[in-house]
């Protein structure tokens, strides 16, 4: 019997008849027996997810009749669902229960942890499965920094104390929360349930961590913007992360580290597409799978190029690191930073620059004295991240030939020193085209 963690978030437990879907996939295997689950999501585009309702409840305190409304939402939602599960739950006093806690609280984490609370209790209920709850199980530090090796200890004694008096029966725990060692309620941030997950998958060395969600995996490029972007088959930690940090938004991108420092593989899977596929994220590519020139590609609007050029700049020595001290000391952080002869280039967030680009120049005019300065804004930076790169030598040029054909100016490329990925910056006007153009990247072999 292998040892899965089964991760549901929010789409995938919206309404009772996602919940009954992630049930059947629950019960279609005898090696899921630890579910994890997060709080009900948004049933439809303008729907609300009920973390969200929890929180605007918490922070009406003061309107009554803004508050009423919301607890009354909350209500009926959670009323619907235990009807419609026909599960012998009393989701009401439960509910009255918290609306009176909440009230008492000075943070807004108890509150906020209840969706994910109510959703364990519902399903362990549904499943006739074991509730466990997390609350004095995964721990903070007083910094609000977790603590990895007490929570881990944490986890795999609470459970084995469940299997020693119950045998390997299914485990129902709410994602999203854990508390400070005085038991007092701690949220990870938004979208944390996963954190949960992983974290589980690592206490009990897991075979697989398991995270359902509502697309069929890692998708090579935003589909938004390029329809015919297809699902990434393998991925490594280090290339999602590359992605994450670009803008694609998969998994909280506090999830890797845990089941990443030992090797356990995260499968994106789809609850409403259950056959497909989906994403394996591991350390490395297994042999059977093909190597691709490219994994995936991100983008991100809004940087800002500043540009410096002096003749002989070269023979400065220390010319750089005084630049980049005048960042530093104005506490912005810098993305990449391509070299030339004479010349530098600082590229940064724009909005890193509202309020202080006149000191910034006026201290670099100062301080380094450039032939030239200029600023560019308006550039967005394109990730085209694959661990296979490097073997694939006509990549850049392959890069080129399509940003050219569609007109597209190149205005800056780096090749980050990790070797997994190539960094291209053109202007925000270009860039859904560009990406688009780059999704043909998916067919390069
Ligand atoms: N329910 C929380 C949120 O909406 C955590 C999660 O779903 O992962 O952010």
């Amino acid at each position: 019997m292998k040892n899965v963690i089964t991760k549901f978030g929010g789409s995938s437990l919206a309404d009772a008849g996602q919940i009954k879907k992630a049930v059947d996939i629950v019960l279609s295997s005898e090696d899921r027996r630890y579910i994890v689950v997060s709080a009900f999501g948004k049933r439809n585009a303008e729907d609300e997810k009920m973390t969200d309702l929890f929180i605007d409840y918490y922070n009406t305190k003061d309107d009554i009749e803004k508050n009423e409304a919301i607890k009354n939402i909350i209500i009926d939602r959670y009323e619907e669902a235990v009807k419609e599960l026909s599960i012998d739950y009393d989701v009401k006093s439960e509910l009255e229960e918290i609306f009176s806690l909440s009230a008492k609280m000075n943070t807004v984490d108890y509150t906020a942890s209840r969706g994910e609370y109510l959703s364990a209790k519902i399903i362990s209920s549904y499943l006739k499965a074991e509730f466990l709850d997390m609350q004095k199980i995964i721990i903070f530090n007083d910094n609000k920094k977790l603590d990895y090796e007490l929570t881990y200890k944490n986890i795999k004694e609470a459970i084995e104390s469940i299997e020693e008096r119950k045998g390997k029966i299914r485990i129902v725990m709410p994602g999203f929360y854990g508390s400070f060692r005085d038991g007092k309620i701690v949220t990870f941030s938004r979208g944390g349930s996963d954190i949960t997950g992983s974290l589980i998958a690592r206490a009990l060395n897991s075979d697989i961590y398991e995270n359902w969600t509502d697309v069929s995996g890692v998708m090579f490029v935003d589909p938004r913007i390029a329809k015919e972007a297809k699902p990434i088959e393998y991925i490594t930690y280090s290339e999602l992360r590359e992605l994450s940090y670009m803008g694609a938004s998969v998994l909280h991108e506090e999830t890797v580290y845990p089941v990443s420092k030992v090797g356990i593989p995260i499968h994106i899977m789809n609850t409403n597409n259950p056959k497909d596929a989906g994403t394996m994220i591991v350390s490395s590519i297994p042999s059977i799978a093909k190597r691709k020139a490219v994994t995936g590609i991100a983008g991100k609007k809004g940087f800002s190029s500043i540009l410096l050029q002096k003749a002989l700049m070269n023979e400065e020595i220390g010319y750089l690191a005084k630049l980049l001290n005048i960042f530093d000391k104005e506490g912005i952080s810098v993305e990449h930073c391509p070299t030339g002869i004479d010349t530098i280039s600082i590229v940064l967030r724009s909005e890193f620059l509202d309020g202080k680009k006149e000191k910034i120049v006026d201290e670099i005019k100062k301080t380094l004295n450039p032939d030239i300065l200029s600023i560019e804004e308006g550039i967005s930076l394109i990730a085209v991240v694959g661990e296979g790169m490097s073997h694939h030598k006509e990549l850049l040029m392959k890069i080129f030939e399509i940003l050219a054909k569609e007109n597209i100016q190149v205005k800056m490329i780096d090749q980050g020193s990790s070797g997994i990925n190539v960094i291209i910056g053109i202007s925000d006007n270009d860039f859904e085209k560009g990406l688009k153009a780059l999704s043909l990247l998916q067919y390069e072999e």
